[in-house]
């Protein structure tokens, strides 16, 4: 299938932001397209080769892709680098230098999207010390068949800066209508996505076998499964009016959630958001198959990093020390951990999401036998507010953020978040009533003690209707010198020329960050801002939300993809719960 079909959508899909609009060029796109390319469309919409869970990363940064645009059209880095600092994106860049560049050449030869996708999937894949220079041979020779329209998707790709704003659901819709003729059938194509995790898979599924096969889509061992999350309460009592008298609580540890799959001796991990990190825990991959007794299992964990001597939980950031690729094996004994489970989702070969939790907890406990590594998460049935209370003190001696609270009766909701879970949490010195997960997207230098770091950050929500990050605050308190460090030394290699055309700030920052990573915050209050983007309009016309006395908390939130940020919409029903507070309160 021709390149040009793929770029002309695009192009299309790029120049609006309505639903209904994007589905039906997307239905348009799939009729067209062959069936056994569909999987590879599917990822290139999302701007991936792969699914998440696969690890294939492109990794070309701005400077190569450069030099791969110099080597295609003759033309110096310097210019190159002019023409993008004027637009700030460096896909449209290469358009307008080879727009140029074709006025004296000829085209060679088509480029189909096989040949893109497996070009870039060996750019992808490349290794070692010659690696750079194949990657600049590669791109450049796609650069060289490429029309200017074509050659701007294909540096958008690479570079991970193409954003159509389609979200999941959207192409579930357009699947579901264009091979199925009916957008009903998203919920059974949603099914068969929270189950795989890989909607290149389901497209293909669909389109090559049809919908009465993607009914039968089950738990593959090895894919992860998209994990079930909670919703936040304030209190005892506003837990109890949504789950009613009878429902199970468990301690919400403060650790990184661990999705296992076993078979035999094979293990891996998969975070929160589906990565593989088996990596960062070789003493699980050792010790779990061990106590686990089952033919092959996927369950939850919750790896909490814990002091040796006394038992005692530590908080989440000590496990930031198995971040790394060298010398895991030292960070292993240095910072040690316990697993703690809290279900299973599949065993022998059967799925588990439609047993209740109450079912699934006792086939756990009959899965695993707890040893010192390995332990199931503390869980008592509670019947009223006193009882609540009681193990929530105990959950906070312990070192934990509070509970979990879970209806005995219902199935694992794979992939939603929703009101069978509720995460009740101690609020710290946080007047909201919650923490805030918040995308660096700027950085102020230091001065004095902290001159070489970045003093102060400038930090943005995720908004969700434009798929962009928007300003809410600048915070410059609660760090230790340690985490300033650590912070500089993430940060600095996603800094950018220009700012990214995702980040919507009025505020001005000494340097741009990739909107990458993640980290918590607290503060005293939510207000209105004329600077800051957040909400823009939501609240009062022209004028967007803040926070107020911003405090980094210590967490850097690496399991969390900048998509799984605090959200526009979240802040704005914080913003209103404050609201009601001091109105409760009297106070206005
Ligand atoms: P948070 O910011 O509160 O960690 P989140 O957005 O990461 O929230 P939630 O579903 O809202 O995800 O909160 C659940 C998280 O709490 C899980 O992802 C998991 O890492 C952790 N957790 C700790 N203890 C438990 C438990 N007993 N059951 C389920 N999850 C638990």
């Amino acid at each position: 299938m021709e390149f040009s079909i793929l770029a002309d959508s695009f192009s299309k899909m790029e120049s609006t932001r309505k639903r209904l609009e994007l589905t039906q060029f997307l239905v348009e796109l799939f009729e067209k397209t062959p069936h056994e390319v569909i999987s590879k469309i599917v990822y290139l919409i999302q701007g991936k080769l792969r699914p998440d869970f696969e690890g294939v990363e492109l990794g070309v940064a701005e400077k190569l892709a450069m030099r791969a645009i110099s080597k295609s059209s003759g033309i110096p880095i310097k210019k190159i680098e002019d023409e993008y600092r004027k637009g700030g994106d460096l896909g449209h860049a290469a358009s307008i230098i080879l727009e140029q560049k074709t006025q004296t050449t000829f085209l060679v030869e088509d480029i189909t999207i096989e040949r893109v996708y497996e070009t870039l999937f060996k750019i992808a894949k490349l290794e070692g010390v010659r690696s750079q220079d194949m990657k600049i041979k590669y791109i450049s020779s796609l650069l060289n068949d490429a029309s200017p329209l074509e050659a701007s998707f294909i540096l958008k790709i690479l570079l991970g800066t193409l954003r159509l704003g389609i979200a999941e659901n959207t192409v579930m819709d357009a699947l579901a209508i264009a091979f199925s003729g009916n957008k009903e059938n998203r919920k059974i194509l949603e099914y068969a996505y929270n189950v795989s995790s890989d909607l290149g898979k389901v497209a293909e599924t669909i389109a090559i076998k049809g919908i009465k096969e993607i009914e039968k889509f089950e738990i593959i061992l090895f894919n992860p499964i998209r994990p079930m999350l909670a919703d936040r309460v304030k209190s005892e009592d506003e837990a109890i009016e949504k789950m009613g008298d009878n429902f199970a609580a468990e301690y919400k540890l403060d650790g990184e959630r661990v999705q296992i799959h076993i078979e035999g001796e094979k293990v891996e991990l998969f975070s929160r958001s589906l990565e593989k990190i088996s990596n960062y825990y070789p003493d699980i991959i050792e010790n779990i198959p061990k106590i686990i007794q089952a033919d092959n299992v996927i369950l939850e964990a919750e790896a909490v990093a814990i002091n040796e001597n006394t038992g005692e939980f530590l908080p989440f950031q000590e496990l930031m020390h198995r971040r790394r690729k060298y010398k895991i094996e030292k960070a292993v004994t240095q910072y040690p951990i316990t697993v703690n489970f809290f279900d299973v989702l599949y065993y022998n070969g059967k799925s588990c999401l439609e047993v209740d939790y109450k079912n699934r907890r006792d086939r756990l406990e009959k899965i695993v036998k707890e040893d010192n590594f390995a332990k199931y998460i503390p869980m008592t049935i509670v019947k009223n507010k006193n009882e609540i209370e009681d193990f929530f003190e105990n959950s906070i001696n312990a070192g934990s953020e509070g509970l979990m609270l879970k209806m005995l009766d219902k199935p694992y909701k794979a992939g939603s978040r929703g009101s069978h879970w509720l995460k009740l949490k101690r609020e710290y010195q946080n007047e909201l009533g919650d923490s805030l997960d918040l995308v660096i997207i700027g950085g102020f230098f230091g001065k004095g003690r902290r001159t070489g770091s970045y003093g102060t950050l400038l930090l943005a929500t995720y908004d969700e209707d434009y798929d962009t990050f928007t300003s809410i605050c600048k915070v410059g308190t609660g760090f230790s010198d340690e985490n300033l460090d650590q912070l500089y030394q993430i940060l600095h290699p996603k800094v950018t020329i220009k700012k990214n055309p995702r980040i919507n700030s009025e505020m001005e920052a000494d340097v741009w960050f990739e909107p990458e990573l993640v980290i918590e915050v607290v503060a005293s209050e939510i207000t209105i801002s004329p600077i800051h983007k957040a909400a823009k309009d939501k609240i009062r016309k022209g004028a967007g939300l803040a926070l107020r006395f911003p405090k980094f908390t210590g967490k850097i939130r690496m399991e969390k993809t900048s998509e799984d940020a605090s959200t526009n919409e979240e802040v704005i029903t914080l913003y209103k719960g404050q609201k009601k507070v001091a109105h409760d309160k009297n106070l206005i």
